[in-house]
């Protein structure tokens, strides 16, 4: 299988067992915490590194990449890892956790203290762009995370980062822009805007945000050897936003089918 058909089945069956978890017969869990901008992701994997359970919440516990409501953030984390154990019928142990590029010496300990204050023992922590990659097994090319607060940019060469940036634009603009097109409240918008069925009609109100990212990665991959982009991240979730990103950069633009589990995958992956 390739690389890209590996990191499909993982999500899909993630996106299977957050809806319906397993119990396995397994000797130990492995968890990964994601604390991102808008959402608290955790996954949990079996032995075998297959997905098992998972579940996230929507939160604003995490600005810019830093965590902004400590208190907030463990008792997020905490229920999560209380729900999931209850329906695996287990406790969860061992949890890894990630941070933005470039976030390391501001942040990390608060998202360790994060992870530990909800009762996980810390495994690992690791970036956000080397945890994608745990998943997508890239050689050669530029990930591009497009989370809730911010677009991370990650340039990879021979399967090492050669470089790493990231801009405040990120789907909570867009969200900002369906409730000023829309006169809807923010958090109207931000539902509006997560509803499949109301991307066709979305993605022209949406293009000039679209466009912008897109001059944001140009910036950044112009100065690199960049022949293909992966996009992770929720806000890739859009549909059609691929080929704006593809035709804007004139790179081939792949996008794996939930771009939104491919962080959190991957950090479990790596506990
Ligand atoms: P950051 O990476 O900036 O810290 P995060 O990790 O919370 O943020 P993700 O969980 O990757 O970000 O993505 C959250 C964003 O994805 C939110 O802005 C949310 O509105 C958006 N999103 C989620 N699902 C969809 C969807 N189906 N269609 C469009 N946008 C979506």
């Amino acid at each position: 299988k390739s690389n890209y058909e590996h990191c499909d089945q993982l999500v899909q069956d993630f996106e299977k067992v957050v809806e319906k978890p397993i119990k396995s017969k397994t000797s130990v869990y492995y968890t990964g915490v994601d604390l991102g901008t808008a959402c608290v992701v955790l996954s949990v994997l079996d032995e075998n590194y297959k997905p098992v359970a998972g579940a996230y919440r929507y939160a604003d516990v995490v600005r810019d990449g830093m965590v902004v409501d400590y208190i907030g953030a463990i008792k997020i984390v905490k229920e999560l890892k209380e729900q999931l154990e209850e329906k695996l019928d287990t406790e969860l142990i061992y949890a890894a956790a990630a941070i933005p590029p470039g976030t390391d010496a501001l942040d990390s300990g608060a998202v360790k203290n994060v992870v530990m204050g909800a009762g996980f023992e810390l495994t690992n922590v690791l970036d956000e762009p080397t945890a994608a990659n745990k998943v997508l097994n890239i050689e050669n090319g530029a990930v591009v995370d497009i989370g809730g607060g911010t677009t991370g940019i990650t340039i990879l060469k021979n399967g090492e980062v050669i470089h790493v940036a990231d801009d405040s634009t990120g789907g909570t603009h867009f969200s900002l822009v369906v409730s000023g097109s829309y006169k809807m409240s923010f958090q109207e918008a931000e539902v509006y805007k997560r509803k499949s069925e109301n991307h066709k009609e979305l993605l022209p109100v949406l293009r000039p945000v679209v466009e912008k990212i897109a001059s944001i990665i140009n910036e950044h991959v112009k100065d690199f050897d960049v022949n293909e982009i992966y996009l992770v991240g929720g806000t890739c979730r859009l549909t059609g936003i691929e080929q704006i990103i593809e035709k804007k950069t004139g790179i081939t633009t792949h996008k794996p089918q939930n771009p939104m589990f491919v962080t959190p995958l991957g950090i479990a992956l790596s506990c």
